[in-house]
């Protein structure tokens, strides 16, 4: 029998080697390839869409929630919200128009930025950066404090699209598809009510500017950032697709809920006002609250999806210490276990962190400096310990002294 001496034309291999080995017109390909092409016409599928632009993975409302909750404790009207304004915006960068050829008119959806009202460290930039890393997109946080509008000493609010471009290595398309977090917006409202007080530097000017980020334009951003380079070459940005969610305390606001909603209680539909529930009233929170906290009508406009976090109580404290994938006592262990150490940390510990994350005003945030409190002894001492013993159990007795150890130097330095 003649020698089959006929070679895969794209991985070289003889076709003895080979399960199947098609052959087409001067060509041939083995099975393997075969299945390696299609992979990647699938993967080139799903990131190309139809006009070659890229499209996203679309994940459903649900399952975007579902993914949050692996990350986020509690939140549960915040997390809702966002993930079908999410859902919705990425839909909308998918969505290709027809060009209104079946004669319908073509229907345009407005982008959908966001506006998250809560106290600090109750997970507003959390909520923010998750979703990005679902999405898979570029992110960038930013503080609405330092910034100004155009000709004043601050950063320009272009500096903002400088950063979410060097987040996507200068892939303008891809930042421009990006998710921008902006902190502390309400730092930046208007500090009267009344518009025609002269203008403000650091409010209403800054949120004028924001503005145009808002809206969707074109904007020249200098790649360095900043004014120190006039020379340097401009890169159009649209920020058409990016989506902005803004984050802010709003301190206060809750008096403005309250006096809108006792105006509105004196007219229809007054029987409602009994069953506020005082101890959460960001919960009403409406446009117009905003609007008389001192965010200019335009900006507000531009924020239609609005949601509030709550306040983080003693059981999502202990809970956000053990419960998110990455929730801070997974880390330490994984840590120890990197040095061949199983730590295990009591219960009781656990609740004592909570208690001086409390006790300390800290919120969530405290919880991983008073962690590091507990554990920078062990942590310093282990690694170089020539005794090393294959566990560590930290117990109450423990954490307490190392917690007062800190506290009395700290009198002391006072
Ligand atoms: P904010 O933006 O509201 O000021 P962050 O999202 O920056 O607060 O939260 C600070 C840190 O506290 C986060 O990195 C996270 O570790 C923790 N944290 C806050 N809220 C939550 C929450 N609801 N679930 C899990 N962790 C949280």
């Amino acid at each position: 029998m003649a020698k089959d001496i006929r070679k895969c034309s794209f991985c070289g291999r003889e076709a003895k080697s080979v399960e199947l080995l098609i052959s087409g017109v001067g060509a041939h390909i083995c099975e393997r390839c075969v299945e390696q092409a299609g992979l990647i016409v699938a993967e080139e599928k799903q990131v190309k869409g139809k006009e070659g632009i890229p499209s996203f993975q679309l994940f459903k409302p649900a399952e975007l929630k579902k993914q949050l909750d692996q990350y986020v404790i509690g939140q549960e009207d915040a997390k809702k919200v966002l993930s079908v304004a999410v859902y919705n915006h990425y839909k909308r960068i998918n969505y290709k128009p027809s060009g209104g050829a079946d004669g319908q008119e073509e229907v345009e959806i407005e982008k959908s930025n966001i506006i998250l009202v809560g106290e600090t460290g109750t997970g507003k930039t959390l909520l923010a950066r998750t979703i990005a890393r679902m999405m898979k997109v570029p992110f960038c946080i930013a503080d609405a404090t330092v910034l100004t509008e155009a000709g004043y000493v601050g950063e320009d609010v272009e500096s903002i699209l400088a950063r979410l471009l060097q987040v996507a290595n200068y892939d303008v398309a891809a930042a421009e598809r990006g998710i921008v977090f902006i902190d502390e917006v309400d730092k930046i409202a208007r500090k009267s009510d009344n518009p025609s007080i002269t203008r403000d530097v650091s409010g209403e000017g800054v949120q004028q500017a924001l503005l145009k980020l808002l809206e969707g334009a074109v904007v020249n951003v200098p790649p360095q950032g900043g004014r120190k380079h006039p020379e340097q070459k401009m890169i159009q940005v649209n920020t058409q697709n990016i989506l902005f969610v803004c984050g802010g305390a709003f301190d206060g606001i809750d008096k403005k809920i309250i006096s809108r909603m006792q105006a509105n209680a004196i007219g229809y539909g007054a029987s409602k006002a009994g069953r506020i529930d005082r101890d959460n009233i960001l919960q009403y929170i409406a446009p117009q609250d905003l609007k008389s906290f001192g965010l200019i009508p335009e900006l507000v406009g531009r924020l239609p999806v609005l949601t509030y976090l709550n306040p983080l109580d003693r059981a999502a404290l202990r809970e956000i210490l053990t419960e998110p994938r990455n929730s801070l006592i997974k880390q330490y262990k994984k840590l120890f276990e990197m040095d061949g150490i199983k730590l295990s940390i009591d219960d009781n510990v656990l609740e004592y962190i909570v208690d001086k994350a409390i006790e300390f005003k800290l919120g969530a945030r405290g919880l991983r400096s008073i962690c590091e409190l507990v554990m920078l002894d062990a942590m310093f001492e282990i690694p170089s310990s020539k005794s090393k013993k294959p566990a560590l159990t930290i117990d109450l007795d423990y954490a307490k002294s190392r917690i007062e150890k800190i506290q009395s130097d700290h009198l002391k330095v006072a």
